[in-house]
């Protein structure tokens, strides 16, 4: 199960690059700027914006009441059947999520093979959380090596390093998101705490070809210099080393995601971290001897 696919992306590694969604997340992060790829399901999204008024998703719709379609009447009968957004002649109505063989998402990845060699470019495989389906993403990575196309991984890490393991050869980059050492704090943030995370990550870094630790900062969770500190002392002391540490700061540029999905956004009126903010962290964890770097380009 996919959310997407983007094609000319050119913040999800080196050079200009396919990014393929997973869809279905075990983790739920209250900060989440894809929430339409935590849930495994299909799922419907309403952009108001583009809609017209005609009326023709409600017609259409099976369980439509009071004048509604199912998932705008909120009585929680709606399907996903997707029949609201067939007859949307303004793309107001999306059903995000569809299930896609190897092969074809294999023939939409091998479109730009001439902009990944030109570029040094490759896919990258990103989610919610990609090996949550490991036999495609294992598929669609000896796809690619048979390709020659560079790979990349972007994971929550919060699967068993065995899920893992097998594929580690397949990949050229890994990147993982540690959060928090706090694994308390974790869990009230994510919903899992965090010791399966870091193992996995333990064990993945001495193995792996390149990887790459991220720290979404995010105001009132994990914005202090003792929280990333914390952070660069179990990046500093990870096997296989260095290993490059990343802070990305917090966005929130996603609330329309939400009010498209008819779910509520936790993180609404929390700020974006100032640069100096971002600094004196990317500091503070290079004092603990790693190459850290702040990482803007992210959304
Ligand atoms: S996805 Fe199906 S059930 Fe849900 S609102 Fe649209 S038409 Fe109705
Ligand atoms: S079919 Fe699309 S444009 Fe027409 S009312 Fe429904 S959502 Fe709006």
């Amino acid at each position: 199960m996919l959310c997407n696919i983007q094609h000319f992306s050119l913040h999800d590694g080196a050079g200009v690059r396919t990014t393929v969604f997973f869809k279905g997340c075990n983790l739920h992060c209250f900060w989440c700027h894809n929430p339409e790829s935590q849930s495994f399901a299909p799922q419907p999204a309403f952009y108001a914006a583009r809609c017209i008024g005609c009326g023709a998703c409600v017609d259409a719709c099976p369980h439509a009441q009071g004048g509604k379609t199912a998932f705008l009447s909120g009585n929680n009968t709606c399907v996903s059947c997707g029949k609201c957004r067939d007859v949307c002649y303004s793309g107001a109505m999306e059903i995000i999520g569809t299930d896609k063989s190897a092969d074809a998402v294999m023939d939409e990845i091998l479109r730009d093979r001439d902009l990944y060699a030109a570029t040094g470019g490759g896919v990258t495989f990103s989610g919610g959380e990609p090996f949550l389906q490991p036999a495609l993403l294992g598929e669609l990575l000896r796809s690619c090596r048979d390709h020659g196309i560079p790979t990349a991984v972007e994971s929550a890490a919060c699967v068993p390093f065995t899920v893992i393991e097998p594929l580690l050869p397949l990949i050229d980059t890994l990147f993982c998101d540690v959060k928090s050492m706090d694994s308390q704090k974790h869990k009230a943030a994510t919903g899992q705490p965090n010791d399966l995370i870091l193992q996995t990550v333990t064990a993945a870094a001495a193995n792996v070809k390149e990887l790459i630790i991220r720290t979404p900062i995010i105001p009132g969770f994990n914005d202090t210099i003792s929280d990333v500190g914390a952070i660069a002392a179990f990046v500093a002391a990870l096997p296989g080393g260095p290993h490059h540490f990343e802070l990305l700061p917090y966005r929130g540029i996603c609330d329309a995601k939400y009010t498209a999905l008819g779910i509520p956004f936790e993180a609404a009126g929390l700020s974006t971290p100032t640069d100096e903010t971002m600094q004196s962290l990317c500091a503070a964890a290079r004092q603990r001897g790693v190459d850290c770097t702040v990482n803007t380009s992210i959304v």
